[in-house]
């Protein structure tokens, strides 16, 4: 059963206080509230100033869905590691690394785009969103009325590059995503970075929002602290009720680890 932090920071303190603790955050829903359109949802300036200060602490890494040129651009902060597109394109000061997909899952990609970006001028609010190693499909602003057409419709175009198998499909935050069908995510991805000198040794707190977040905090289970925002989820050991939390939360964590969240 997940606890809530803000009620249960015990364990977070005393690995601050031991200067054991690393931290990984996902950007939207977690650090950003969800915008209609992804392009919107911005980094609020304070909450910009938190992640640059706990930089100075914590080995801190940015764990996103975005793609990495996205992301970089958006926390917009040199010193720190960033991993993009589920963990498939990592970067920081210290190291990077981009995971290699594939050349079937490249083209499978390649072949989707042109049928998406199809579907797009047909649905008024879809957006498609090409990523290079992802492609992803918002509806948050299609009417809910055309879901079920547009739905067959992406399950016709997507159906035969499926069941190819070089691609799988998954589905987060009223959108779909065509990612390569490699045993890489989140999770793999975060059991890399703390294998780097830069984190090796440090307790992880993982803090993200959705679907693609579980694959992140099975990996640490045991080793580290996994927050939820939004929801108790069954595989994170803590939650967050509301995103609002996640920047007092963060400035606690900030000013030092022996101060009360009062
Ligand atoms: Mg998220």
């Amino acid at each position: 059963m997940a606890a809530y932090l803000l009620r249960h920071l015990e364990k977070t303190s005393s690995l601050s206080s031991e200067g054991r603790l690393s931290l990984f955050l996902d950007y939207d829903g977690t650090l950003t509230g969800i915008a209609g359109r992804p392009e919107e949802a911005h980094l609020p300036a304070r909450t910009m100033e938190v992640v640059e200060a706990l930089s100075l602490r914590f080995p801190l890494a940015i764990v996103s869905g975005r793609s990495l040129a996205d992301i970089k651009a958006r926390v917009g902060i040199d010193s720190i590691v960033y991993a993009g597109n589920h963990g498939l394109e990592i970067s920081s000061p210290h190291f990077s690394m981009t995971y290699d997909i594939g050349r079937e899952a490249r083209s499978a990609l390649e072949s989707m785009r042109p049928a998406l970006l199809g579907l797009e001028r047909i649905f008024p609010g879809l957006l498609v969103e090409d990523k290079a190693l992802t492609l992803t499909v918002h509806y948050r602003l299609l009417d809910p009325a055309l879901f079920e057409v547009f739905k067959d419709a992406f399950d016709l175009a997507a159906g035969a590059v499926l069941r190819g198998g070089f691609l799988r499909l998954t589905h987060s935050r009223k959108a779909f995503e065509l990612r390569a069908n490699v045993g890489w995510d989140k999770g793999r991805a975060l059991e890399w970075l703390l294998e780097r000198p830069f984190f090796k040794g440090t307790a992880p707190l993982y803090m993200g929002d959705d679907d693609t977040d579980v694959d992140a905090y099975r990996s640490i289970k045991s080793k580290g602290i996994s927050v939820n925002v939004g929801r108790a989820a069954d595989e994170a050991g803590y939650f967050l009720m509301y995103q609002k939390e996640v920047e007092p939360f963060l400035k606690w964590l900030a000013r030092g680890p022996l101060r009360s969240a009062a």
